[in-house]
């Protein structure tokens, strides 16, 4: 308690992040980055803007950005938002669209930021239950409400749902804001960025912290018709420019533009993620159908938070969540081959002791 804070400070509760450690030989499958690293290209265009021109203040309108990324999906910058992250975006978005007397909606299990950005701006909010399967039931999310927020994939699960669920979803709430967080679509979704130009209600967010391996540089960005683009542009705390500088804008530029290295990285993850899925299932586990870059899974008679702790005494770190429908299961990022194999002989190991 302190008595300089706000009586809303006292209410919130703190989104707990991934660790971060700081040893250099970790296999760290806790946070769902990119074990490929960045295009190349987007690194040699950062590179390149390292120079005088670093004294000028950015493009206000992030004008390059927000076209390479519309040009993708068929819009025009005006149908696109960029923020510091994709954290960043979905902030603004709870705050521009989700107030409006009646709880916003959202999977008991999903990103457990959405309950953060309740909390922060005062939300009232409502977690609809998976189904047996861990699978999003879109007829769930129907009646008042504030607006709807559906992770696809959803994380931690990785079950993505396909566009046909997507617009029966949005045709059940015309009139509120469908926001879908697609930061891990790119791993074998279906992106909704199609449906963006029919549907004035829809919002979708992306990032380019998975699948382009920019984690480090905070980059996210919207879909959305302009009058969504609007309302988040107006809640944007940097009054009248986007919030990212000039290397960030160059290097997310160049990235968005290289279409080859994301199907080659992509491609890659998705890969190792079935050559993973069936070494695991092999070892007993339960793993989840996954369309992103890790897995959810299960064993049927192992503690998942000790077998957690086992993992990382071997210096291998995955991530388990606590909470109801959640302890019994582990998430773990897809690396490389390399470190997929020796996670399994780690479980393997863990499997086969008695204690
Ligand atoms: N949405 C989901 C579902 C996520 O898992 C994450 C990453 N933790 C984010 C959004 C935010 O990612 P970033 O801020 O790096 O774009």
């Amino acid at each position: 308690m302190s008595r300089f804070w706000s009586p809303l400070v006292h209410t919130l509760t703190p989104y707990v992040p991934g660790e971060q450690p700081r040893l250099a030989d970790l296999v760290k499958l806790n946070t769902n980055e990119s074990p490929y690293g960045p295009s190349p290209r987007a690194l040699a265009a950062m590179h390149a803007a390292v120079d005088d021109s670093l004294r000028l203040y950015p493009d206000p309108q992030a004008l390059d950005l927000r076209t390479a990324l519309g040009k993708r999906v068929g819009l025009s910058a005006e149908c696109v938002f960029v923020g510091n992250g994709s954290d960043e975006v979905l902030a603004h978005a709870f705050q521009a669209f989700f107030a409006h007397g009646a709880p916003v909606l959202f999977a008991d299990v999903t990103y457990s930021f959405y309950t953060v950005y309740c909390g922060l701006y005062g939300l009232p909010y409502r977690q609809v239950p998976l189904d047996g399967a861990m699978r999003v039931v879109v007829e769930d999310y129907a009646g008042p409400c504030s607006g709807v927020v559906l992770a696809n994939p959803n994380a931690p699960t990785g079950i993505a749902l396909g566009l046909d669920d997507i617009r029966r979803l949005l045709a059940l709430q015309p009139d509120r804001v469908v926001l879908v967080d697609e930061a891990y679509v790119d791993f074998g979704a279906q992106s909704a960025a199609s449906l963006v130009a029919e549907y004035p209600n829809l919002l979708v967010v992306q990032t380019f912290s998975k699948s382009r391996a920019l984690a480090g540089l905070r980059v996210g960005f919207a879909f959305g018709q302009p009058e969504l683009i609007e309302a988040l542009t107006r809640v944007k705390d940097s009054f009248n420019s986007y919030p990212l500088d000039r290397l960030a804008l160059v290097g997310a530029t160049a990235a968005a533009e290289d279409e080859e290295w994301l199907t080659l990285s992509v491609g890659r993850v998705i890969h190792s993620r079935a050559t993973l899925t069936e070494g695991l299932e092999s070892l007993g586990f339960e793993v989840l159908p996954s369309a992103a870059n890790f897995v959810y899974m299960r064993h049927p008679d192992r503690d998942a938070a000790d077998i957690a702790a086992r993992l990382r005494e071997q210096a291998i770190i995955v991530r388990h969540l606590k909470g109801e429908r959640t302890a019994a299961w582990l998430r773990v990022t897809i690396g490389t081959d390399a470190q997929c194999q020796t996670l399994l002989a780690a479980l393997r190991d863990i499997l086969h002791r008695n204690t």
